[in-house]
């Protein structure tokens, strides 16, 4: 009988999206929560210097966002925060984990960075069969040893699914054989491969946010991290238009 991974793995005109407005990943992000009132808030922050607090924002207000910017005062940027469901590869955890400071993280293996992310743990959950469905396989960059040539595809696209697609369906299959020999689930999910999905809870400041995506929003961070940035760029703006804006032209 089909399991529900190779059901998952069966061949799709593209992986289906979820990410808001990007089509090109099969993960997701979205806002679940946020502190502050978007620009305002960043504006009453410096204000306070000066005892003033404002009710709306005006024209004066952008030209301070800009100039705390450009300054680096940076201090008023990080009263607003967002908190972010994020349901991505293995692969995209990592990279995002190394962005450090305003955000945080706790799980199972990195309580004692007494941080504020929360991911699905391996110890505790069996994990369901989702792994990353690649659509286009890149060919390598000739001079950045780091990075693909966006946007090319390899000729024997075929060839690579199938490589692919057999190695998730083996590994998994190799997981559920460990969890039958009564293996613990924390070992077990050892044999997983970094391709499977993954969901945490993402909460930073508004200068953490930023700072995430001047690094990966750009044509040096790998493509899949590169969508999430843009998904989150997507979710902020609205909310924080002129310092997202001043952060990324000045900052
Ligand atoms: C394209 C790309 C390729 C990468 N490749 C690799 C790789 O091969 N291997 C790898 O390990 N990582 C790699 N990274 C991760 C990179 O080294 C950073 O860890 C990651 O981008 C987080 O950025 P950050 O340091 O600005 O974030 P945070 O750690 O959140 O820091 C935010 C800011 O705080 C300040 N800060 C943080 N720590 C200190 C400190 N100790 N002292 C003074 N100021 C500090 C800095 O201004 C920093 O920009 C890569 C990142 C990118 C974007």
């Amino acid at each position: 009988m089909e399991t529900q991974v190779e059901r998952n793995l069966k061949p799709k005109s593209a992986p289906k999206s979820v990410y808001r407005r990007v089509a090109s990943d099969d993960g997701y992000v979205e806002l679940i929560d946020f502190m502050g009132k978007g620009d305002l808030s960043v504006v009453n922050a410096a204000r306070v210097s000066f005892g003033k607090q404002k009710q709306k924002l005006d024209k004066n207000d952008h030209k301070l966002i800009q100039y705390l910017a450009r300054h680096k005062h940076m201090s008023p940027f990080r009263h607003v925060q967002f908190s972010f469901r994020i349901h991505t590869s293995e692969v995209v955890c990592r990279q995002l984990y190394k962005h450090q400071v305003g955000c945080a993280f706790t799980s199972g293996e990195f309580r004692e960075a007494a941080t504020i992310w929360n991911e699905i743990s391996g110890r505790y959950v069996q994990f369901e069969p989702a792994f990353h469905l690649v659509a286009n396989f890149r060919p390598q960059h000739e001079s950045n040893r780091q990075a693909s040539k966006h946007g090319e595809k390899i000729t024997l696209q075929e060839e690579a699914q199938e490589i692919y697609q057999r190695s998730i369906l083996d590994s998994y299959s190799n997981y559920k054989k460990l969890l039958e020999l009564g293996v613990c689930r924390e070992q077990a999910r050892m044999v997983l491969p970094v391709s499977f999905m993954n969901t945490l809870i993402w909460t930073a400041s508004l200068e953490a946010v930023v700072n995430f995506i001047k690094l990966r929003d750009h044509a040096n961070a790998q493509q899949e991290i590169r969508n999430l940035a843009l998904a989150i760029k997507e979710l902020v703006l609205p909310i924080c238009p002129v310092s997202v804006s001043a952060l990324l032209e000045e900052g």
